[in-house]
């Protein structure tokens, strides 16, 4: 193991939330000379992060509300076979969130979140490889690219705006043909009409084992773990004095929120209150797929992302906003699923795994990173949304310099918590 880069002031660390960012920035913080015990009411990685789609996704720089995007909301939940799902009893409890939404999916809002999120992404790599070596966990990722792939030229043409953010900031691409891509992937059918190669985005097989491998390296350099639920804080006059548990409460020094979609109550009880939603996912593993991929890929025009992991080919789409606990809808997932068949004609569904769970998703896509703006001793690192794999790394990295009091590796302002107040 790596030697701690710089030994802290003799302070313990709790972190609440042992998903991909809980763990990796329970690593950072321990490689910085803290003591750092984990918290969560489950195994670790159980929650978004057992479920994703894998990728380190290093070209996501578009939002995800683009400009003319408000415009196809009718029209998409009016589709029994679209990924979006908002049912109207929900709207009274969510409407501040779609009212930033909107305000977000302006043209000029839309390029400084874009310069925002390609800020973390683009240390993606350099926040994940020492964690990675060090773990040993360099074989569960596969660095072969992603691929999305578009039915049309039409729709190929309305991404326009998305690539052209991309390219400003640098993300490699190439543009690929129908036959270019089947060259690539063979078992793609005749739908797939264009497409983009992003080769800078890498996959694992698998994110449950990842955040394991991750969460074991955390335990052997001295870390440790309670297995239990966190109901909140007996705050003193100078912030948190002890953390609340069902099992009782524990004394603290410095505090973590990263409990994904669930740190919005959190938040609240130590007075800062987010706009976070959970935008539900759902995923299937088909074992026996009838398609070989090397890449992961995505159909752009359905919404789904299709990735090879190690237990079987993982499709996973739906973005439901129906509160944590709303009934889960299997059945609309699995139909979509299946039109995935227009672009990989052999590829077989049935017998697939069934899962869902809450990406924890703010209305501008960029993540809360920073001090709670009331509680000097509380770090705040939740709300990732389509990007918590990716971003759980380098999130750790900054949180660290927080913890440590030095100045952060970049400009943390945009990811404010109080910025939705
Ligand atoms: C279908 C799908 C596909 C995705 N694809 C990708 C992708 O390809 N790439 C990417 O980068 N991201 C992807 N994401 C997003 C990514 O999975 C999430 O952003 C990420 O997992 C969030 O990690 P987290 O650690 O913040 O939250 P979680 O993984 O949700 O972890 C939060 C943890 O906090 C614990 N917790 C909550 N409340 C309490 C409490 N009161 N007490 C104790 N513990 C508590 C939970 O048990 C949980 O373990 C995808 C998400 C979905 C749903």
């Amino acid at each position: 193991m790596t030697p701690p880069q710089e030994a802290a002031e003799a302070r313990t660390v709790h972190v609440i939330g042992a998903g991909i960012v809980g763990v990796c920035t329970a690593l950072y913080l321990q490689r910085a000379g803290f003591t750092v015990t984990l918290i969560d009411r489950d195994d670790p990685g159980e929650a978004a992060s057992f479920g994703n789609s894998g990728s380190l996704g290093t070209a996501s720089v578009p939002p995800i509300g683009m400009p003319g995007t408000l415009a196809k909301v009718p029209k998409m939940l009016f589709d029994p076979l679209h990924a979006l799902v908002l049912p109207l009893w929900y709207l009274p409890r969510s409407w501040r969130w779609f009212l930033h939404f909107s305000r977000n999916s302006r043209r000029s809002r839309v390029e400084v979140l874009a310069e925002a999120r390609n800020r973390l992404l683009s240390h993606t790599y350099d926040a994940f490889d020492p964690l990675f070596k060090d773990a040993g966990a360099e074989d569960l990722m596969q660095r072969v690219g992603r691929l999305e792939i578009y039915e049309s030229e039409a729709s190929f043409a309305d991404a326009a705006f998305g690539f052209e953010l991309r390219r400003r900031h640098g993300v490699p691409m190439s543009e690929l043909s129908g036959d270019e891509m089947r060259e690539l992937e063979p078992d793609l059918g005749p739908g797939a009409v264009k497409g983009m190669l992003y080769s800078n985005v890498s996959h694992t097989v698998s994110p449950l084992r990842l955040t394991q491998v991750l969460f074991q390296h955390f335990m052997s350099g001295g870390g440790a773990f309670l297995k239990e639920a966190v109901t909140g804080f007996d705050i003193g006059a100078d912030g948190p004095r002890r953390v609340l548990t069902e099992a009782g409460g524990h004394e603290v020094d410095l505090v973590v929120l990263a409990a994904g979609v669930w740190s919005r109550e959190l938040a609240r009880q130590l007075g800062t209150r987010v706009l976070m939603e959970s935008e539900r996912g759902y995923h299937s593993v088909v074992a026996d797929s009838g398609v070989n991929l090397k890449t992961a890929i995505v159909a752009a025009d359905r919404n789904i992302s299709i990735t090879p992991m190690e237990d079987g080919l993982r499709l996973a789409t739906m973005a439901e906003f129906c509160g944590v606990d709303g009934r889960p809808d299997y059945e609309r997932a699995e139909r979509i699923y299946k039109t995935a068949t227009a672009i990989l004609p052999g590829l077989k569904t049935e017998g697939g795994t069934r899962w869902y769970g809450p990406r924890p998703s703010t209305p501008d896509s960029i993540p809360v990173i920073g001090r709670s703006p009331h509680h000097p001793s509380v770090l705040f690192a939740f709300g990732h949304g389509h990007l918590g794999l990716t971003m759980a790394a380098f999130t750790g990295q900054l949180i660290t310099d927080l913890a440590v009091g030095r100045e952060p590796a970049i400009d943390i302002t945009p990811y404010r918590p109080d910025r939705f107040e």
